[in-house]
């Protein structure tokens, strides 16, 4: 298993965040989380790379027990955070070193990851520069450079147009193949598109973990179901 996730708890005080939260994933698979404002998407994600720890169970990443020390492990794993945050002010590339070498690891791939995620025609840029979708390819390659056998995306297509929604999604099938991939969103269509399975979560609890054609041959519309188990 990639990510084994048992009976997780997280409360920020007195607010439950999560409430007993299972799920294990499989190698190579990539799994939709689902879940409305609030519902704990991004808590869990923070808890699964290791940026916080859980109140209450355990996280094991690769067969290892992720807690906020387990430095080497976050190799493996590349997270793209909710709001990805970037340092504007730099070049691509001089972002995308600085990031490498924060990893410590190889500059070589560098070169590679701006070709993959389709930063060629605007590399000489500075990331302010940019349009959104655009800096999400930063955000992506930034995630990727160590080339982790683990990909988390928080909300990635959030706040994207049309087309640049649709060049992200491609960008993610690209990077996610052969690798492990947990990814965030409010769009139905695109977990249909992309993912394998759907976890929903309500209130911090997971109301529904499923392949993507059983629930749309049970239920017909992921979006239908979902409603049915957040209203
Ligand atoms: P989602 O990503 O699904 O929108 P979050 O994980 O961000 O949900 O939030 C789950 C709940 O935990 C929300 O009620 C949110 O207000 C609360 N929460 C998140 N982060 C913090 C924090 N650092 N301190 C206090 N409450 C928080
Ligand atoms: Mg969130």
């Amino acid at each position: 298993m990639s990510i084994k996730v048992k009976n997780v708890s997280k409360f920020y005080d007195q607010q439950k965040a999560l409430h007993n939260v299972s799920f294990e994933i499989g190698k190579g698979e990539i799994v939709g989380l689902l879940g409305p404002n609030g519902a704990g998407k991004s808590t869990l994600m923070k808890i699964l790379t290791g940026f916080i720890n859980p109140n209450e169970g355990e996280v094991k990443v690769c067969d290892e027990k992720m807690t906020e020390d387990s430095v080497s492990l976050k190799q493996k794993i590349g997270y793209l955070t909710e709001n990805n945050p970037l340092y504007e002010d730099m070049y691509i590339k001089e972002y995308l070193h600085f990031i490498a070498q924060l990893y410590k690891c190889s500059q070589n791939n560098i070169n590679e990851m701006i070709k993959l995620t389709g930063l060629e025609n605007e590399q000489h840029k500075k990331i302010l520069q940019l349009s959104k979708g655009y800096k999400q390819r930063v955000g992506l390659a930034a995630a990727l450079i160590h080339n982790p056998e683990i990909i988390i995306l928080d909300e990635p297509t959030t706040g994207l147009d049309p087309n640049q929604l649709q060049e992200i999604r491609n960008v993610i099938v690209k990077c996610g193949q052969n690798k492990t991939v947990l990814l965030s969103t409010h769009i139905m269509q695109e977990v249909e598109k992309i993912c394998d399975r759907i976890i929903i979560i309500n209130r911090g609890e997971v109301k529904a973990d499923s392949p993507v054609n059983v629930i749309m041959k049970q239920h017909k519309s992921i979006e239908k179901y979902f409603h049915e188990l957040t209203a």
